[in-house]
């Protein structure tokens, strides 16, 4: 096959896609500024979300700034954001969890090798491949990179996605998509209960950052 046929089978793989609203940064110095990405047509297992809200993270600035240069470059024009809350507003045909109307949520990741013994021990975000970060990764159905949150809407497997009561104050809820976790995770790990005192340390939280 020549490199031209190559490309066009290669083309022809790819799932459609259409065009999300975004807010990208361009360089490592440029302000976040309106942007367009492209997002995959959501396949059988996939859902898209009509984004809500979406937190800001600390990582989002240092990822934005390149701050993990010599071990997380990034890769520009860079869409961060991975504390959304949304709707969905298309579910694939094998999908379980979610139907059309429901409240959703997404954190860090958005897929892993899944069968890696930490994938099987619902430990995602250990895998011995490298989770899928939800930006700035490598994205494995349309090629280059990730994007974020800062969008206005996401497709995303079920399998990392989760349900939201929409009940509860949903901006409030975005929060805890990362910064949640990462400080409830070590409190259920070591059982810290009612009037135990807890000493948070950088090491305890990037232990158990994901
Ligand atoms: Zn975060
Ligand atoms: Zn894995």
């Amino acid at each position: 096959m020549t490199d031209a046929a190559q490309q066009t089978a290669k083309e022809t793989q790819k799932p459609k896609s259409f065009s999300a609203k975004a807010f990208a940064a361009q360089s490592k110095t440029s302000p976040m500024a309106p942007h367009t990405v492209k997002r995959r047509e959501p396949g059988p297992s996939d859902v898209q979300i009509e984004i809500l809200f979406c937190g800001v993270c600390h990582s989002d600035l240092h990822q934005v700034r390149d701050a993990w240069s010599n071990f997380l470059p990034t890769v520009y024009p860079c869409v961060p954001g991975h504390e959304i809350i949304g709707r969905v507003v298309k579910a694939g045909s094998t999908v379980k969890k979610f139907k059309e109307g429901d409240i959703a949520g997404v954190g860090c990741m958005v897929d892993s090798d899944r069968t890696c013994p930490y994938c099987r021990a619902g430990e995602e975000m250990f895998c011995q491949s490298m989770a899928t970060f939800t930006y700035n990764s490598p994205d494995k159905i349309l090629g280059g990179v990730t994007y974020g949150g800062y969008t206005d809407n996401i497709v995303v497997d079920e399998a990392f996605v989760l349900r939201i009561d929409e009940k509860k104050n949903l901006a409030g809820a975005a929060p805890l998509l990362c910064a949640g976790i990462t400080t409830y995770s070590p409190l259920r790990h070591w059982k810290v209960g009612k009037g135990q005192k807890w000493e948070s340390s950088a090491s305890a939280v990037s232990a158990t950052w994901a």
